[in-house]
């Protein structure tokens, strides 16, 4: 392959998106930034086969926010990525999915610019989307959706944002994909039907995504939180509403391979 990419250079941080799992979802940029990286800074959900993709002498280093009691601060994080670029090197902070989608990439980014380090941002396939795919859901077909919303089911104290205006979110978009929600599932189905949307619209909860493991549980949202209680999925986990989710029954096309 013959395509000019551009230099990672010493003393630079590059923010870059692994994509949702499958390690062919990574772009030209990513991987190039793999090969290049003197020092890689991973969250939780990237996929192994991917970290495999960094060159041999590369430092490798898990500091993922997972939601969970022991996961790094914030902070912590932002002054690791500060510290390794102004020490010189190349350093790679790499997340699932997109980094800018609902991933504290923007915070990282926002530190490193008030910090005068020289960064590059390289966007990759967010699960909320290229998840979806592998599942066969596309978030917008023409004969079911003109709207798709993502939203987060992750407020600041773990419970449902408060900063989202549910009834109108409910009657307002045709389609909604929720991340960071599995633990809310029950609250968010019963305030979706409170917000007007049918119970017998179609949900699907989507486990593992564009791996291996993928795991797909298709229902409603009157039995959602039913039918996910009596068949627990592994996180992470999108859940889908809309009449998009009828469509996997005929997309659906990842055999894990
Ligand atoms: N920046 C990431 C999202 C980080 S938030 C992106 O753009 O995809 C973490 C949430 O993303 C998880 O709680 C889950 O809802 C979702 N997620 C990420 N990877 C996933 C995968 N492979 N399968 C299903 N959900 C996934």
């Amino acid at each position: 392959m013959s395509l000019a990419l551009p230099e990672f250079r010493p003393g630079t941080v590059w923010l870059v998106g692994a994509g949702p799992g499958d390690p062919g979802l990574l772009t030209l940029l990513a991987a190039h930034a793999l090969a290049a990286a003197d020092h890689v800074v991973h969250d939780a959900l990237v996929d192994r086969r991917i970290l495999a993709l960094a060159a041999p002498g590369a430092e490798l280093e898990s500091m993922g926010k997972r939601g969970g009691a022991d996961s790094p601060k914030q902070a912590a994080i932002t002054a690791r990525l500060i510290e390794l670029a102004q020490a010189g090197k190349r350093v790679l902070r790499l997340k699932g999915g997109d980094p800018f989608v609902f991933g504290r990439g923007p915070e990282e980014a926002q530190a490193l610019a008030a910090a005068n380090i020289a960064f590059r941002i390289v966007p990759g396939i967010t699960a909320g989307i290229g998840g979806l795919a592998y599942a066969g859901i596309p978030v917008t077909a023409k004969e079911c959706n003109s709207t798709v919303t993502f939203v987060t089911g992750h407020g600041p104290d773990g419970d449902l944002p408060p900063d989202v205006d549910w009834d109108k979110l409910g009657a307002g978009s045709q389609v909604l994909v929720f991340y960071m929600a599995v633990r809310q599932l029950e609250k968010l189905a019963a305030r979706l039907i409170k917000a007007g949307r049918p119970g017998t619209d179609p949900v699907a909860l989507v486990s593992k995504a564009a791996s291996p493991d993928q795991a797909v549980l298709i229902s409603d949202l009157e039995r959602i939180a039913a039918d996910a209680a009596a068949r627990p999925l592994p996180a992470p986990a999108l859940i889908v509403v809309g009449p998009v989710v009828g469509l996997a029954s005929v997309l659906d096309w990842w055999d894990g391979a």
